[in-house]
């Protein structure tokens, strides 16, 4: 029999088989800044609790965060508020695509989950907590640039202000929000730090950093620094796990059996507790909204090292 691949040997297979399937799906085109991104970009980056690291293709490369910039506003909403966020929004898989707002009429304004379009508008609010978008934006780079190590992580100027110009349906979920009394601060204000935090820029390899708490309860395992109590980690995992991956989550949760959270700007941030954090990059999409090939690739990375949280 043969013996199970080393890290960096996954790693290495998993990059070398997805050369075959470079440019395939659709590179999001409803944000215009989105549309202009190369769809043959292809990165892989893993790091283990114990600081081991591998890396593939583009894993240097910054892209668009989009919606996996969810988790970790979650991550500091759960903090600012605690328990007290479940009354505004819940945590059942939507069933629906990611921007529907026929869900949130029917639901008396209360969003399925914190990582469809309506829930992470609110838990936006959250953070925001009355003070201008200008703190809360800051606060989000901040986390970010903090858990992953890197000072220069920033929001992409031209995407927010495309995202700005053109989401009129995040403006109608925030009016609407707004008008079920499901928001505290201005619509203005709360759309302004939300387009900025889906905006952020980051790599690979700094996103699977930044995830690294995650795999350890909220502990960030290679300096010690409690990030989030275990508790809140945990649901978080579990979100991500139910919910991650808009209407394709039990898909996900199927092939690849790891929490997981999907952007449009095709990344994928992957957590195997007690184990690693694994960040994908391949910008073009599956009809569901979730990266094509960085999804094929973590489903092999999970199959060649054995990892499933099952
Ligand atoms: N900024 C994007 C939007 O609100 C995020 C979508 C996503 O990545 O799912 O439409």
């Amino acid at each position: 029999m043969k013996d199970a691949p080393t890290l960096a040997e996954a790693v290495a297979e998993v990059g070398r088989e997805m050369a075959a399937h470079r440019g395939e799906g659709r590179v999001a085109d409803y944000i215009p800044a989105l549309a202009r991104v190369d769809p043959n970009r292809f990165g892989l980056a893993v790091i283990t609790v114990d600081g081991e690291t591998a890396e593939f293709g583009d894993a240097w490369v910054p892209f668009s965060i989009q919606s996996i910039s969810k988790v970790f506003t979650l991550a500091l909403a759960l903090e600012r508020v605690g328990e007290g966020l479940w009354t505004r929004v819940g945590r059942e898989p939507s069933g629906s695509r990611f921007n529907s707002i026929v869900q949130l009429e029917a639901e008396g304004g209360v969003p399925r989950n914190p990582f469809i379009n309506a829930g992470a508008i609110v838990t936006t609010d959250a953070v925001l907590d009355s003070r201008t978008p200008e703190v809360a934006i800051a606060e989000i780079r901040d986390f970010l640039r903090r858990l992953s190590g890197v000072e220069t992580i920033d929001i992409d100027a031209e995407v927010a202000r495309s995202e700005a110009e053109t989401g009129f349906r995040n403006a109608s979920l925030a009016n609407f929000l707004r008008a079920f009394g499901n928001l505290k601060s201005p619509v203005a204000d709360v759309l302004e730090t939300y387009f900025s935090q889906c905006a952020i820029r980051i790599t690979c390899r700094q996103l699977a950093r930044a995830g690294l708490f995650l795999a350890r309860e909220g502990l960030d395992p290679l300096n010690g620094a409690r990030v989030l109590s275990p508790e809140h980690a945990r649901r978080i995992n579990a979100i991500m796990m139910t919910c991650g991956h808009y209407d394709a989550s039990g898909e996900f949760a199927f092939q690849v059996g790891l929490p997981g959270k999907s952007g449009v700007g095709g990344g994928i941030l992957t957590i195997v507790p007690d184990r690693a954090a694994v960040a994908v990059w391949s910008p073009g999409l599956n009809e569901v909204g979730n990266s094509q090939v960085g999804t094929l690739a973590l489903e092999r990375l999970a199959a060649k090292m054995g990892w499933s949280v099952f």
